[in-house]
């Protein structure tokens, strides 16, 4: 089961992910965006892991402690939408000090309809959504077949990955990307980057 220690780490390994491709989200926010995306990133993951030293036991609080440490330090469009993620994982954890998989699968289901219901964009229209829906159906889908936390895992970060790949030839309908029309087609979103980062490094903290 996933406890507090594996979502530690979680966040640990995406915190490490993001810096590693900081300069490559800022790129992709360069051509469609106004290029801080890395560093809006990399500021809020930061922030979340100088928190982790004070952080409370249970996954409920760290998900909230998490939401609010990247609503208040990211900023722009991707920091309430990534802050909300967290921020509706918790209550979906019933308080339990360990989360089974289909209740961790559960609370990143409640944290997508938290970004979905903030931001208001449906797949397809160039943003974070696009990584994380199929991720979770993937989830879903590899935890209804039988299969392990670990390996559901990354069946999710391939779709993840897949998403992300998905965004290239879209045109923006969401933030700021859709200011340039048909011109952001050609690129690929820099929300699903990190998005997919996000679930690449939960499948690396639990395996
Ligand atoms: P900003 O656009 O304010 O500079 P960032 O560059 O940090 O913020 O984040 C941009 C990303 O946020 C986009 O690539 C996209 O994935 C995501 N995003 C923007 N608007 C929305 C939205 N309404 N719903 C979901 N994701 C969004
Ligand atoms: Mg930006
Ligand atoms: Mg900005």
């Amino acid at each position: 089961d996933v406890d507090t220690d594996t979502l530690q780490r979680w966040l640990r390994v995406f915190a490490a992910s993001v810096a590693e491709h900081k300069d490559e989200l800022t790129a992709l926010d360069a051509a469609i965006g106004d290029a801080d995306h890395g560093a809006n990133m990399d500021r809020g993951m930061q922030a979340v892991v100088d928190g982790l030293a004070a952080t409370p036991a249970d996954p409920a609080a760290l998900f909230k402690q998490t939401g609010m440490t990247l609503v208040k330090s990211v900023g722009g469009a991707s920091g309430p939408l990534y802050g909300t993620l967290f921020l509706r994982m918790a209550p979906a954890t019933g308080g339990a000090a360990s989360l089974d998989p289909e209740t961790f699968a559960k609370a990143l289901r409640a944290g997508l309809e938290g970004v979905v219901a903030r931001g208001k964009a449906e797949v397809g229209e160039k943003t974070m959504v696009d990584a994380l829906t199929p991720a979770l159906d993937a989830l879903d889908a590899a935890l209804g077949s039988g299969q392990s936390l670990a390996d559901a895992l990354r069946a999710a970060s391939a779709a993840a990955d897949e998403g992300r790949d998905g965004t290239t030839p879209i045109v923006a309908r969401k933030g700021r990307a859709s200011y340039l029309g048909e011109r952001s087609a050609g690129h690929q979103d820099p929300g699903a980057t990190s998005a997919a980062l996000l679930v690449a490094a939960a499948a690396t903290a639990v395996a």
